[in-house]
């Protein structure tokens, strides 16, 4: 099988650069969904713990119980809990679904500021707060999503002046119906990075403190590093002549006498079949023929290869992003920490 390796060094460095624009390691909230984007949620939450992150962001309940001990506070984004926990808070990502809170759940209520996917309208607000009251709800902080922070467009202005607007009348009726101080965010990782003058809360991370950010040249961020590599082992090396072809359908066809093997992995474990024929690995080697469930067949004779220590290169191969390449990773590959 395919293993992976993380590199500490490498994260806690992505995590020193975060901290620098957040101004402080509490206010880090590092976004651990979908398997830590395939990194492994256990090992990537006692990482974080080791280096002081408190907050951690995930998508369910079942992961959030996984790493309660790892952390003082917990963000769910998509579900609705059965019972209300300490640590734990959720999300309102509409307004008809207020009432199917557990009375004293601590809540965070998502607003809509420009990406129309989830959150209560901005022009819902008021009737938002007053469901929440009566719901008997724990209304502990107000956010919004960016829809295009990596993009050098003027959208991501737009949405920061609605979130503006938001925070102004949230405190209002936060005040109206005595629900205490809330804390507001919206920074996720490009949005962080595009702000100067970070003065929230909190920010929720993910790709960067991966160290898989690609943002157009001017948004650049220098000094993050990938914290995964994958790597496969060999079964078996053959010799292929002049004009043998390779795998299923034979579409690598052997130009002339070389050396290739075979590694245990393919898209079963989570890598995309779109390496096909052409994928170069870090280190240049060259994958031929079709990547099958199981195998894949390289243009080398190493034991143990290198299949990619930067996702967002083998991104660019399949035409896609590198949180795509990561998240496809299946949990059951085994994961050591160097
Ligand atoms: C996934 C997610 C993030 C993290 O985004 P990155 O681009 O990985 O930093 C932040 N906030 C929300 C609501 C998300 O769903």
């Amino acid at each position: 099988m395919a293993y992976i390796i993380l590199n500490k060094n490498n994260f806690f460095n992505n995590l020193d650069i975060i901290a620098k624009s957040t101004k402080g390691r509490d206010k880090i909230a590092l976004v651990l969904k979908d398997n830590a984007y395939g990194h492994g949620l256990l090992e990537m939450a006692h990482m974080a713990k080791e280096y002081g992150v408190k907050r951690a962001v995930v998508r369910t309940c079942q992961e959030a119980d996984k790493i309660e001990d790892f952390f003082d506070y917990i963000l769910v984004l998509g579900e609705i809990p059965a019972s209300k926990s300490d640590k734990i808070r959720y999300t309102i990502n509409d307004v008809d679904s207020i009432s199917r809170f557990p009375k004293g759940t601590k809540v965070e209520l998502k607003v809509d500021t420009g990406m129309h996917r989830n959150g209560i309208l901005m022009s819902e607000l008021d009737e938002a707060f007053s469901k929440i009251k009566e719901a008997k709800l724990s209304l502990e902080a107000v956010f919004t999503h960016h829809r295009s922070a990596d993009e050098l467009t003027s959208e991501w202005f737009w949405q920061n002046n609605n979130f503006k607007t938001v925070k102004e009348r949230a405190i209002e009726l936060s005040k109206k119906f005595g629900f205490g101080t809330l804390r507001f965010h919206s920074s996720n990782s490009a949005s962080l990075f595009r702000n100067n003058n970070f003065d929230e809360d909190m920010a929720r991370v993910g790709i960067a403190a991966y160290g898989c950010m690609d943002l157009p040249q001017a948004l650049n961020t220098e000094g993050l590093k990938p914290v995964l590599s994958l790597w496969a082992s060999k079964v078996s090396s053959r010799e292929l002549k002049a004009g043998q072809r390779v795998g299923y359908g034979g579409d690598y066809e052997a130009l002339k006498d070389c050396v290739v093997s075979n590694y245990d992995f393919g898209y079963g474990d989570g890598f995309l079949r779109a390496c096909a024929n052409g994928y170069k690995t870090s280190n240049a080697i060259e994958l031929v023929g079709r990547v099958s469930m199981d195998n894949s067949t390289f243009m080398s004779s190493e034991d143990e290869l290198l299949i990619f220590n930067d996702a967002t290169e083998a991104a660019k191969y399949a035409k896609t992003i590198s949180y795509e390449i990561l998240t496809a990773l299946k949990a059951d590959i085994k994961r050591e920490i160097i």
